[in-house]
């Protein structure tokens, strides 16, 4: 295993949310860590991997309380770094997917702080494959594009093309797009996708909670069926979504034959 020297940050993927998604890299730097800096997606079956007595220090969005600001997480990292600590900051999936893992990377860098990288287990990858949905299959599409709904803003984001995706982009897979959900099935729909392609919103995913609903792009506009969804919700458009009811109930009769 890569050292994990005093004076450094992991920044590590937490993976989607079962604890046994979690790397062995990432669980090894969890096991040495002196301080774990954890956002609200992380599962706390994979914060029980640090040490007993490693700090804990949540860093994430909670109810009613305003975020900390990225600037103000980096300083703290870099702050307990060059304290002597080896510190671990613990994202939900893979730290360099949508989760501003990057941004935090670069201050490090700057700040000369040394740092590793532990990939982990992305949800639109890896959440997907769990709940029946293969972003790829070799007859269905040749490309898979991933894609966040909005800006820093907020709103949805300006620099996506939306008539570029609907020509170029056979399998759409949405992070952070619930809320916008009927907006881009609007756009996807305008830039003349039919109505009736396969479309899936996976919640949860790898967790007990995990739900999945299989729906058409004509029904995303409606939001229809997917009122009793908890986020966190992965929306995935083009025709490997219709595989879901075929692999997902395969892969669960498979864990409850494990189970029994
Ligand atoms: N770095 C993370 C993504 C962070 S953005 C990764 O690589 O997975 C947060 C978004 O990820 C959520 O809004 C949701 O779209 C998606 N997501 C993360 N975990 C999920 C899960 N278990 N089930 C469904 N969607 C998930």
């Amino acid at each position: 295993m890569p050292p994990f020297a005093p004076g450094m940050v992991w920044l590590a993927g937490a993976g989607p949310g079962d604890p046994t998604l979690v790397t062995l890299q990432a669980a090894w730097g969890l096991a040495q860590a002196d301080v774990v800096f954890f956002d609200a997606l992380v599962n706390d079956g994979v914060l029980s991997y640090a040490r007993a007595d490693a700090e804990r220090v949540f860093v994430g969005k909670r109810a009613g309380c305003p975020s900390p600001k990225q600037a103000e997480i980096t300083a703290r990292l870099i702050e307990a770094a060059r304290a002597g600590k080896r510190v671990l900051r613990l994202k939900g999936g893979d730290p360099y997917v949508f989760g501003r893992g990057a941004e935090e990377a670069q201050g490090l860098v700057a700040a000369g702080v040394p740092f590793r990288v532990a990939p982990g287990v992305t949800a639109g990858v890896g959440g997907l494959a769990a709940a029946g949905i293969p972003v790829t299959h070799r007859d269905v599409n040749q490309a898979v594009t991933f894609l966040t709904a909005h800006d820093a803003s907020g709103s949805l984001s300006a620099r996506l093309d939306w008539d570029a995706l609907s020509a170029g982009a056979p399998v759409l897979v949405v992070y952070m797009g619930f809320r916008l959900m009927d907006v881009i099935a609007a756009r996807l729909l305008g830039a003349g996708r039919p109505r009736d392609e396969p479309a899936a919103v996976v919640s949860q995913a790898t967790t007990p909670r995990q739900k999945v609903v299989q729906t058409t792009l004509g029904r995303l506009v409606d939001r229809a069926d997917v009122e009793d969804l908890e986020p966190p919700v992965l929306i995935v458009i083009g025709g490997v979504a219709a595989l879901a009811p075929v692999l997902g109930l395969a892969a669960s009769v498979g864990q409850g034959a494990a189970a029994g």
